[in-house]
């Protein structure tokens, strides 16, 4: 695997990469990797001939306060995970190659960047929508990778392809789950044992919750009361929301039918953690 760290070396080498017949599949991650970023890698690797991924902690989509300083880092994981999992080229920029200056442009998107994480996190997805457009810009891949787990981003970054015309092709990948069904994921670190021990509730509210629409439940504020019924069963965890909305345009359901996703995101001490089921319901 090739590691870069300039805009400048990596468009030589997808460029050089293409001239010779390349496919190019890209995920870009913030990286301290695990399983999850590395289904997205095997995924770009499969459906293409070069994966490029990329590593960046993004300033721009922490608001003051969270946890930019504080991120997890492992750059020599990072690299083992990365060349075990079949990637080809790593960009690992700094925050002045991405940002040399104060930036004046960004990727705003009306109403998908204020709903669910947008309420707590206002400007977290046009931080989010900024950096991806920047990164599909200076990689020029054919396919891009998001992980399901992410919905609301994967559902951003979706709509800014679409929207804005960008000539990529936006690929999701399931959510790669631990045993107990807690969703992998780099911030699961902040987790005291015992609060890693109880985070599975989140998965165990939206199996439950998924069963109850399984079952015939069409209410949908019905379904969010019995999300937020299992997820006080752990009192010290504070749920931040709890929703079932339209999976296109985040709007609350009333009756639950069409693309559906069901999503939640809870405080477990240091830590906030998200997690959704997307599914169809006819008629
Ligand atoms: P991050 O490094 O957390 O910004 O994530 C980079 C990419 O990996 C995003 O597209 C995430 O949705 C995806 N990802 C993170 N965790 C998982 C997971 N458990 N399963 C699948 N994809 C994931």
């Amino acid at each position: 695997m090739n590691i870069v760290s300039t805009i400048a070396e990596v468009r030589a080498e997808v460029t050089q990469q293409r001239a010779l017949g390349q496919r190019i599949g890209f995920i870009p991650t913030m990286g301290y990797l695990h399983e999850g970023h590395q289904s997205l890698v095997k995924a770009a690797k499969r459906a293409n001939t070069f994966a490029v991924c990329s590593i960046f902690v993004n300033p721009t989509q922490f608001a003051p306060g969270e946890d930019f300083d504080s991120y997890p880092r492992d750059a020599a994981r990072d690299q083992e995970l990365l060349e075990s999992a079949g990637c080809d080229l790593l960009f690992r920029p700094t925050v002045e190659e991405m940002y040399p200056r104060p930036t004046v442009t960004y990727v705003t998107l009306d109403t998908l960047s204020t709903r669910l994480c947008g309420k707590s996190r206002p400007t977290h997805f046009r931080g989010v929508a900024t950096v991806v457009a920047k990164l599909l810009h200076i990689v020029q891949p054919d396919e891009v990778f998001f992980g399901q787990k992410d919905g609301q981003q994967l559902l951003v970054i979706r709509r800014m392809v679409d929207d804005l015309n960008f000539p990529v092709q936006v690929t999701s990948v399931p959510t790669f789950r631990e045993a107990d069904g807690l969703a992998k994921s780099s911030r699961n670190i902040y987790l005291t044992p015992d609060e890693r021990q109880r985070a599975s509730i989140l998965y165990r509210a939206l199996t439950a919750a998924k069963q109850v629409v399984d079952a015939g439940e069409r209410d949908g504020q019905r379904v969010r009361q019995h999300l937020l019924a299992t997820l006080s069963s752990e009192p010290d965890f504070c749920v931040d929301y709890a929703e079932v909305v339209d999976a296109s345009t985040l709007e609350p359901l009333e009756t639950i039918r069409g693309d559906v996703m069901m999503a939640v995101a809870v405080y477990v001490g240091k830590a906030r953690l998200i997690d959704n089921f997307q599914f169809h319901v006819s008629g």
